[in-house]
């Protein structure tokens, strides 16, 4: 097999890359559905598993969002600022549970049907 160009084997990655998320996140997401129905079940009205660092919040996030679900990370470690020093959309975002972290690690994501 000859060498890829740079360019080839950098669009390859990155389809590669991507093909490996979506399995990743489309397992998470029948996981995550599994505690969905649990949590139903039982009366609750959200679940807050964590995903890992081969799913996309961005993407499980849309997935939930489409089907109406609210959906935050309102735990995520990599937020430093206290909800005080909010502003703007980041205010907004935030108290109206829209708060998504751009988290490559293991970060709670809360889906909520209240
Ligand atoms: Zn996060």
């Amino acid at each position: 097999m000859a060498t890829p160009t740079k360019d080839q084997a950098n669009e390859d990655a990155i389809e590669a890359h991507e093909a490996l998320t979506d399995a990743a996140n489309a397992a998470w997401i029948v996981d995550a559905d599994i505690s969905l129905a649990q949590a139903i079940a039982q009366g609750k009205f959200h679940i807050a598993p964590l995903s890992n660092n081969k799913t996309c919040i961005k993407d499980i996030a849309d997935h939930y969002n489409d089907l109406g679900y609210k959906v935050s990370t309102p735990a995520c470690p990599t937020m430093y600022m206290q909800p005080a020093e909010y502003f703007g959309y980041l205010w907004d975002s935030y108290w109206s549970n829209r708060w998504i972290c751009k988290c490559k690690q293991a970060c709670r994501i809360r889906i909520s049907w209240e």
